[in-house]
């Protein structure tokens, strides 16, 4: 499984993400897994006509129970169900590897299969049968890559250091 940086360079084979434009997020939601060391953001990012919810997971995130530099606090429950606060690392796009998910067409049928191959994809792969044959594959070479909006929330997440 790959970093988003890996995953960055191997795109650009394929397609360059620097032309992506940037698109609003509207909202993100952090789910924080210290057992299997995970850190999911969720977020919705306005399309040209429609929302989409969009997924980026990173793995091997170091946790802490106590507030140190560099860390993330977020609220979680202790034994008794009273809030309390703990730690993550900010995940690094060199350094952690990642799952990806959007619900896009771009997203399906360019880059779902070839991030699935590598581990790298949120969910299952959706099969679908081709439906013309006149037409070349988009990714006969199964390039990793990702959509504009998995762009977008990581350029959100970078400008609220929830990434770097
Ligand atoms: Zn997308």
């Amino acid at each position: 499984m790959p970093t988003f940086r890996e995953i960055t360079d191997e795109m650009k084979k394929l397609r360059d993400p620097s032309i992506y434009a940037n698109y609003q997020v509207r909202t993100f939601v952090t789910q924080a897994s210290p057992g299997t060391k995970q850190v999911m953001y969720k977020g919705t990012v306005q399309g040209e006509e429609m929302e989409y919810p969009v997924y980026v997971q990173f793995r091997q995130v170091e946790f802490s129970d106590e507030e140190k530099e560099g860390f993330v606090p977020y609220e979680t429950k202790d034994r008794e169900g009273n809030p309390i606060m703990k730690y993550y690392k900010i995940p690094e796009l060199d350094h952690n590897n990642v799952a990806l998910k959007c619900q896009c067409s771009d997203f399906r049928f360019f880059w779902e299969f070839p991030l699935y191959r590598v581990g790298s994809l949120i969910g299952s792969f959706r099969r679908y049968v081709r439906k013309t044959t006149t037409r070349p594959p988009k990714n006969p070479d199964n390039i990793v890559g990702y959509c504009k909006h998995l762009f977008s929330l990581i350029q959100a997440l970078k400008a609220s250091n929830l990434v770097k």
